[in-house]
């Protein structure tokens, strides 16, 4: 039996009971084997600063997506995490020609009153009037915590009002306090266009020149741009799912070829689904960050289609071109440290990407751990030692680790990376859609971005001297993992 055929999806807890979020150490004298086994005994802290609800991953996909009302049914300031990402969103619909402007989401706005008689009725009210103001083709259903509480029946609710309503009504079942782990967003939203998206069958015979490219929220057109244009290199051509993809074309996505993941923890809940009931093989291996990950991704791609040749005698003359490109920066790279903070693939595939430019790797924090970075923390214990820290959101920790590591130069998301310049640190935008990341077009960008922040630092060394951080001297002398209680085993 399929998850799918359950109207509610699994948690991430449930479905990789491997995943971790609380890890401190170095990698040093452990085997990549049994440093990921030390990782998965579920360690937790003894004071947590913060974490990361999933709704806003997921609202990051959902607002993406062309001709769709995002409606949150829950509390009022739940989901408001959407107004950060509008930016991306806007410029996302620019560079891609889509109708519409910003991200279109409404609330239900819940109150009290709602906790005791229940929310099901404004629900319905609130969808027939999104489907009357904006002619939407879908209206994503969100349920937030609230309603999760109080016991509102999304499902029965969304086929209830279904004939009253034009777009087609795909419940979403997104409360934050199920899961502590972020990438349940990913599962809950390839959930909900899995069953409300997808055809029963395939509806056409397959395109053996079509790749389903799953794309992530943190890549733009730009990055978009430089794995179609690899694939066509190869003569194949790249669909891309799910975000910014218009809802009625998901239906392509069972059609194709291949499909390949751009990040791993992403994907393999969807990619599944569609090897399982449409036949369509997957690739789940490489994140196409840094020269040599975006060579062993083609290459991977070239392999599973009969292309391995092509792809890579492809990947030998692009990998050339761009160490001509990058002679020009090495000198100022060679031996600079680095400090890498970011989602579980990125962080680790940044990693290696900055030693292949010449940096040395002081510390990683990722917001979590699972199975998937096996494999990149195998490749990353190859080339020394650094700290691993697994975190969803603890700046503290972060600051304690800064201020001991000192290194040249910090790259973290844009909300992150302020722990960092408070403390004189130079920083770099880990992801901006507006600017490329991935595939070798992308390590170029950064490398030419990384050597301007290098060879400008007086603006972080003011900012330190002037800004400040809320923490107690005390403790910048303690230990960084000190509220991190590993389990017995
Ligand atoms: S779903 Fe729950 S945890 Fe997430 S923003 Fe809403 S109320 Fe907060």
């Amino acid at each position: 039996m399929s998850y799918l055929d359950s109207s509610v999806p699994p948690i991430r807890e449930r479905r990789h009971p491997e995943t971790a979020l609380a890890h401190g150490a170095t990698r040093c004298g452990q085997g990549p084997k049994r440093a990921v086994c030390a990782i998965m005994a579920q360690a937790d802290r003894s004071f947590t600063q913060g974490s990361i609800c999933p709704l806003l991953p997921a609202l990051g996909i959902m607002t993406s997506l062309p001709e769709t009302v995002v409606l949150l049914h829950g509390a009022v300031g739940c989901g408001a995490c959407a107004n950060g990402n509008n930016v991306n969103i806007r410029a996302g619909r620019a560079a891609r020609g889509q109708p519409g402007q910003d991200a279109l989401w409404l609330s239900t706005t819940l109150t009290e009153i709602n906790v005791i008689n229940g929310g099901e009725e404004r629900l319905a009210e609130a969808l027939v009037a999104a489907d009357q103001a904006y002619h939407p083709k879908v209206i994503l259903a969100v349920s937030g915590c609230l309603p999760g509480v109080i016991g509102d029946d999304l499902d029965a609710v969304a086929a209830q009002t279904q004939p009253r309503v034009q777009a087609k009504i795909l419940p979403v079942h997104c409360e934050g306090f199920k899961s502590r782990f972020m990438a349940t967003a990913y599962d809950v939203v390839y959930h909900a266009v899995g069953r409300g998206l997808l055809p029963d069958q395939s509806t056409g015979p397959k395109d053996p020149l079509a790749v389903n490219v799953m794309n992530v929220g943190s890549m733009g057109l730009v990055d978009e741009k430089e794995l179609a244009r690899l694939l066509g290199e190869l003569g194949l051509k790249a669909n891309f799912f799910p975000v910014f993809a218009d809802p009625d074309s998901f239906e392509l996505a069972t059609r194709a070829r291949v499909s390949i993941s751009v990040c791993p923890t992403h994907d393999d809940y969807f990619l599944e689904h569609l090897r399982e009931k449409f036949g369509v093989p997957y690739i789940i291996k490489h994140m196409p960050i840094g020269i040599k990950n975006t060579s062993q991704w083609l290459i991977s791609l070239g392999q599973e289609l009969g292309l391995a040749k092509e792809a890579r005698a492809l990947a030998k003359k692009e990998e050339a071109e761009l160490e001509r490109a990058l002679a020009e920066f090495r000198p100022l790279f060679a031996g600079r440290t680095a400090f890498v903070s970011a989602g579980e693939y990125r962080s680790l595939a940044t990693a290696l990407l900055l030693r292949e430019l010449g940096f040395k790797i002081l510390a990683i924090r990722s917001f979590h751990i699972d199975s998937f970075a096996e494999v990149e923390l195998a490749k990353l214990d190859q080339t020394g030692d650094f700290i691993l820290n697994v975190a969803n959101v603890q700046p503290f920790e972060e600051a304690n680790l800064i201020k001991k590591l000192q290194p040249d130069i910090f790259l973290g998301h844009w909300h992150g990376n302020s722990t960092a310049a408070r403390l004189g640190v130079p920083t770099q935008v880990i992801y901006n859609s507006g600017h490329a990341y991935i595939g070798y077009q992308g390590v170029y960008d950064l490398a030419r971005r990384l050597h301007r922040r290098l060879s400008h630092p007086e603006f972080y060394a003011r900012l330190g001297r002037y800004a400040h951080l809320p923490y107690r001297p005390g403790w910048y002398e303690e230990e960084a993992f000190s509220h991190i209680r590993e389990a017995q085993s």
